[in-house]
């Protein structure tokens, strides 16, 4: 009896450290890794997989047979079954391969595989080395579901499942390609940023921006020449605009930090210019993200207003409108502030600049026009000090307060961008230590980077919660 107890209670105690673990891991990595990882653990995908591709192969064989006993003109190519009946045999099949939630999610699991691949090959093809990009085979088959599961995809008539799955299709398709943009941007910028002259590794990813450009204009053309305007065309349609606007803004991007690479000279407006064209980008995706609101709203009052649906609207409300107005807003007010900063340090031009005969100690170049000094009496760029003053509130040289505030706020360090469980102080720190990386780095062009990583991570829930209109 007494061994019976010890077995429970330490039978407890595994499910308890299980339990434990699980919590560790929420904490740690946040929802989306944690379920990431027991999708993996118990692989389950394989097991679907299996299941959808055997019945799918069963099925075809079965209805292969019935065709060609069917087709009983045609006696010589004994192996061969005309176009027509192959194109409803494979209509047929598809329809059968999502009529119930199992195999929707045995589908699901099919088209992870497809994203997974697809993922690792623009990755490898763009020269990317990002661990964090190769969620592309996790994003898409959920989203697919969420939708068949939104739209009621298992529960309808045959030849209105294959309507609606085409048109689920055609958001996943344009909800992958905004992945894929999220996965060339951060290239994009850091092979512009770090004057990379190589045509062979700007090639790659120029191709595929174009490709991401072009792909959504033929896709909202060919659509548009199809159908009549409803919900989900204008959803399509509104994905697809978005997608080419954000293609737009990286190369805007991109050439200016090639114009400014060609010309080796310290371009004082580059910064601005980023932002300005940045922030435009931002704005326009925020307008999108409230018409796109707008649109489901319609859809759930007019249409089909399912509890899935609803559920979506929210966290479309909270990743795509709240979070990102936050972020735009902060990092408006920490540019301000830091400006701010910098304007009340004094500067030193003409005669003066070359009596110092000294470098910025953030880039290593000389003073052409101006420099700052700071209270503790070094010398920097404005530009520099600028773009320092996002990481840090002091002196590169020696940790002096560069400029003393009323109210501090310890979560403006890392471009305002605090995890929510992450602690401030670990955050400053960690601020604290890249920013020393910069300076040990002698290149000084991270500031637009660290914009490039924040949006970055927003990038995925972007896409999650961008299914909401159809
Ligand atoms: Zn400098
Ligand atoms: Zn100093």
């Amino acid at each position: 009896m007494e061994s019976f107890g010890v077995h429970c209670l330490r039978h407890l105690k595994i499910k308890l450290a299980a339990a434990l673990d699980i919590l560790h891991m929420y904490r740690i990595y946040g929802l989306q890794l944690l379920m990431e990882d027991t999708w993996k653990r118990i692989r389950f995908p394989a097991v679907l997989r299996v299941f959808w591709l055997t019945r799918l192969t069963a099925q075809a064989v079965v209805l292969t047979y019935v065709v060609k006993m069917a087709e009983t003109n045609t006696e010589e190519k004994f192996y061969l079954i005309s176009w027509e009946n192959c194109w409803e045999l494979v209509c047929s099949l598809i329809i059968s391969g999502c009529d119930s939630t199992l195999t929707v999610l045995g589908m699901s699991a099919v088209i992870s595989s497809i994203a997974h691949y697809l993922g690792l090959g623009i990755l490898a093809f763009i020269g990317s080395t990002d661990e964090d990009d190769k969620r592309l085979g996790f994003v898409a088959p959920v989203l697919f579901f969420i939708l068949a599961l939104q739209t009621g995809l298992s529960g309808l008539k045959p030849e209105e499942r294959l309507v609606r799955l085409s048109r689920n299709m055609c958001l996943l398709l344009t909800a992958v390609l905004h992945f894929i943009h999220g996965m060339t941007d951060p290239v994009l910028m850091s092979l512009s940023a770090s004057h990379v002259s190589s045509f062979r590794r700007h090639f790659p990813v120029l191709l595929v921006s174009a490709c991401l450009f072009i792909l959504p204009v033929l896709l909202s053309y060919i659509l548009w020449h199809h159908y009549a305007l409803n919900t989900w065309l204008f959803a399509v349609t509104a994905f697809c605009v978005e997608l080419c606007l954000k293609v737009i803004v990286s190369i805007t991007v991109y050439v200016l930090f090639m114009i400014d690479g060609y010309y080796n000279v310290l371009w004082e407006k580059l910064d601005d210019y980023v932002y300005y064209v940045r922030s435009t980008g931002n704005i326009i995706e925020f307008i999108f993200g409230v018409i796109m609101f707008g649109n489901g709203a319609y859809t759930m009052v007019f249409e089909s207003g399912s509890k899935i649906r609803a559920c979506m609207m929210c966290l479309h409300a909270y990743f795509n409108i709240y979070l990102q107005a936050k972020n735009g807003w902060k990092t408006f007010i920490n540019r301000r502030t830091a400006v701010k900063k910098i304007n009340s340090l004094p500067e030193v031009k003409g005669s003066r600049l070359h009596e110092i005969d000294d470098v910025c100690a953030i880039c290593y170049h000389e003073f052409t026009t101006s420099a700052r000094i700071t209270p503790c009496n070094h010398y920097f760029h404005a530009l520099c000090l600028r773009k320092w003053l996002y990481i840090q509130d002091t002196c590169p040289m020696c940790h002096q307060k560069v400029y003393i505030e009323e109210k501090e706020n310890a979560n403006i360090s890392n471009n305002g961008f605090v995890a929510p469980n992450e602690n401030p102080i670990e955050v400053a720190e960690e601020a604290a230590e890249a920013a020393h990386e910069i300076n040990e780095d002698n290149d000084s062009t991270d500031s637009d980077d660290d914009d490039c990583v924040a949006e970055h991570q927003n990038e995925t829930l972007n896409v999650d919660s961008d299914s909401l209109g159809d």
